[in-house]
């Protein structure tokens, strides 16, 4: 049984699903200590407590501990099985974050799969939808498997109501490496908003004109379905030719819009500076393809502490180390293996 203290390190949910999907991959139970133990408010939170469920449903594994608010967690993981999955969240909990728990062991699973995914799906703490869809599935694929999203309804915070859809169609994953991300081949600003004033939308893009040296025609706003909000995100998006970078600004009341867009534009800005491939989020999303595919190396900007966090919970499960290499101009190399 690997005991993990979930205070340590980052001490948030991440811990918890990436020992879950190592679990699944590994058949090694793990019982997790003061669950979410560097957050405010510590202990499982609704979308936590569907992750764990899901990975329990797709591995026919059991479970102690897992309620909102629960402190302590136990999971004994069955083998995980391909099948058409439906998983709600219940609250605007991100559908994302529960996709990330189950999609490793999905990968390796006997076959296809399709999930259905209910909750939020552009939510602050966690990557929005286009981030999975444009910035991680493709590099998963790159590795061998063909995994494809589909955004059916958006679902912001408070109200939720969104869905996603995904198809699995698993292979082995295979190293890759990810060092150049080549030449940037477009950029875009969009500004989305539901249920909300044009205005708040609007002021997001002038502000992010001001921000970023970026062509006039890659600012735009787009309205959707005032019955998918209220909502709005700024979604700023760098694609080069073998990665793609996405920044988003998660619209939140109080929160004035020039600031939030101004924030992002810097977030943007930092990444376009650099030569790196993976900017800080997709940089500890990629850890755990990487290390169950037995390695692999990518260039990022400075490590995030979710990325030094995942790096330890992957060696507790998998003995694989991750090296955190600084190299000149600022980027960082990240062997795993
Ligand atoms: P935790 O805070 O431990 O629940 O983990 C949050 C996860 O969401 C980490 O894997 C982050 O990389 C990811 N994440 C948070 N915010 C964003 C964002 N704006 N874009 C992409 N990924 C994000």
């Amino acid at each position: 049984m690997i005991i993990i203290d979930g205070s340590e390190g980052e001490g948030g949910g991440q811990i918890v699903r990436n020992a879950c999907a190592l679990s699944l991959v590994t058949g090694r139970p793990f019982r997790i200590t003061n669950v979410r133990g560097g957050r405010e408010k510590p202990g499982l939170m609704r979308q936590h407590v569907t992750a764990i469920e899901a990975a329990c449903r797709i591995g026919g594994g059991e479970c102690e501990g897992v309620a909102v608010g629960s402190r302590e967690m136990l999971f004994r993981p069955g083998k995980a099985s391909a099948g058409d999955y439906h998983f709600a969240v219940g609250t605007a909990g991100s559908t994302n974050l529960v996709l990330q728990t189950v999609l490793m062991p999905l990968l390796l699973a006997d076959g296809p799969s399709r999930l259905v995914l209910e909750g939020g799906t552009h939510n602050v703490f966690a990557p929005p939808f286009d981030f999975i869809d444009r910035a991680f599935l493709p590099i998963v694929n790159r590795m061998g498997p063909r995994v494809t999203a589909k955004l059916v309804r958006h679902g912001f915070y408070p109200r939720g109501g969104g869905r996603i859809e995904v198809e699995i169609e698993p292979a082995p994953l295979v190293p890759v490496e990810c060092v150049e991300r080549g030449a940037m081949l477009s950029c875009s600003a969009t500004a989305f908003f539901a249920g909300l004033p044009f205005d708040v939308a609007d002021r997001e893009i002038r502000m992010a004109k001001k921000q970023l040296d970026w062509p006039e025609c890659a600012f735009s706003v787009r309205e959707l379905p005032e019955e998918q909000g209220p909502g709005n995100i700024l979604v700023l998006e760098a694609v080069y030719e073998h990665a793609t970078e996405i920044v988003s600004g998660f619209g939140k009341l109080g929160v004035p819009a020039e600031h939030l867009a101004k924030r992002a534009a810097a977030r943007m800005q930092g990444y376009l500076d650099s030569t790196a491939f993976a900017g800080p989020y997709l940089a500890d999303q990629l850890l755990l393809p990487f290390a169950i595919a037995g390695g692999g190396v990518f260039t990022t900007v400075k490590p995030s502490q979710h990325a030094t966090t995942a790096a330890d919970i992957i060696a507790l499960f998998l003995d694989r180390k991750t090296a955190f290499q600084h190299e000149a101009g600022g980027t960082h190399r990240v062997t795993v293996g």
